[in-house]
């Protein structure tokens, strides 16, 4: 006898590779594929491999509205982010500067900022408001006379909240200030236009929107043109800003992600938000289950849910047949309350009666309806 497979609402943690994808990338990896370096320059094998590479730049660039010279792929996200924000400080010099943030960034930022205060730049965070969205008015009201970056996450990861970077992005293009956004969570899920944003510079994750872990991407402005500080010295690839082997079949990879996720955006954005109402129309009457975010300015495949007066370790438990997150998977090995629900005004004990459930590509209604059954039944049981 085996357990039953629990049913994957953590999306937001990882995304399964896409079958497509996945055999995307097998074709780069033995003798009979397209195994070799990009960089070879001096034969066949090579010259192949640097076209799937640049097949899958453009295929990436053309999902954010960027030219394929302002992609520099990466290990991932959180190698994206670090190089943004310190190659940038490094090269424009702006160790004395000040930069504003939002204190409910990944850690990929935070701990990058929490770095460059050590070198020297001042760092202000500011708060989200109580539906986990940060207003463009508070970054206003932070600004400086030295303000010369501004980092702030398009969707958040624990949340799905959404910030408004085209209020943003005109607003620092206007102020001549530097714009870093971190869209691990948007990019793929909802239209995201690096040019009609105003975006300096921006991280992608290939492994939130169904390519491989392992492989990222960060956009960087050419017109005009934004120079960045190599944070990893070798070769000279790509650029001189990120130095080290390509690997063709993650790249492969994430270009082929890029490639479905245009294709089906349209259509697959519509069907997440009608699997979303579902939900909800699903927990309606259940007065002690509330929703942590904002139901109209969200990527609809992450919902936060509190079960007020419920422990959250009880209630991952009782939840074992749904395989959701509580706060973000970092955090869930300790049973801290999450710093981002925290920030958003909920008390330590609501912040730990908190789940993430988020949904993607392969949920099917049927996964949401036995979602409701289950959330309902545990809810019904524990808060009797
Ligand atoms: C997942 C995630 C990251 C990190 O991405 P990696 O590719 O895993 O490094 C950064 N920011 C957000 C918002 C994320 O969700």
């Amino acid at each position: 006898m085996s357990l039953k497979q629990p049913i994957y609402f953590d999306y937001a943690a990882t995304t399964p590779v896409d079958p497509a994808v996945a055999k995307s990338m097998s074709a780069c990896l033995t003798l009979d594929g397209n195994f070799a370096n990009p960089a070879s320059r001096s034969h066949l094998f090579g010259w192949k491999a640097e076209e799937a590479v640049e097949h899958a730049r453009a295929e990436l660039a053309g999902l954010i509205n960027a030219d394929p010279r302002e992609i520099v792929w990466t290990s991932g996200a959180t190698e994206a982010s670090n190089l943004a924000l310190k190659g940038l400080v490094e090269k424009k010099a702006l160790q004395g500067a000040h930069i504003i943030t939002s204190s409910i960034e990944h850690k990929s930022v935070l701990d990058v900022c929490a770095e460059l205060e050590a070198l020297g730049c001042e760092v202000s965070y500011v708060s989200p408001e109580c539906d986990g969205r940060v207003s463009i008015d508070t970054i206003k009201a932070a600004q400086r006379e030295n303000t010369a970056l501004v980092s702030l996450m398009h969707a958040n990861n624990e949340t799905g909240a959404l910030n408004d970077i085209a209020e943003l992005g005109a607003w620092t293009r206007e102020q001549g200030i530097f714009l870093h956004v971190d869209a691990a969570q948007s990019v793929a899920k909802i239209d995201v236009d690096v040019k009609a944003l105003n975006i300096d510079l921006m991280s992608i994750s290939a492994h939130k929107m169904y390519g491989p872990k392992g492989q990222g991407a960060l956009y960087v402005r050419r017109c005009p043109e934004l120079e960045l500080s190599a944070q990893m010295h070798g070769g000279g690839h790509e650029r001189g800003m990120r130095s080290g082997t390509l690997a063709t079949h993650q790249i492969v990879g994430m270009g082929k992600a890029a490639e479905l996720a245009r294709a089906r955006l349209p259509s697959e954005k519509q069907r997440l938000q009608g699997l979303r109402e579902e939900l909800f129309e699903g927990l309606e009457g259940c007065e002690g289950i509330s929703h942590n975010g904002s139901f109209e300015h969200s990527v609809p495949g992450i919902v936060n849910l509190c079960f007020k007066g419920v422990e959250g370790e009880v209630l991952l438990l009782s939840l074992r047949e749904l395989a959701v997150s509580s706060g973000s998977a970092c955090m869930s090995a300790t049973m801290a309350p999450s710093y981002v629900l925290a920030a958003m005004g909920l008390s330590e004990a609501d912040a730990l009666s908190s789940i993430r459930l988020s949904f993607g590509r392969f949920t099917r209604l049927d996964d949401i309806k036995q979602a409701v059954a289950v959330l309902r039944r545990v809810y019904s049981s524990l808060a009797a």
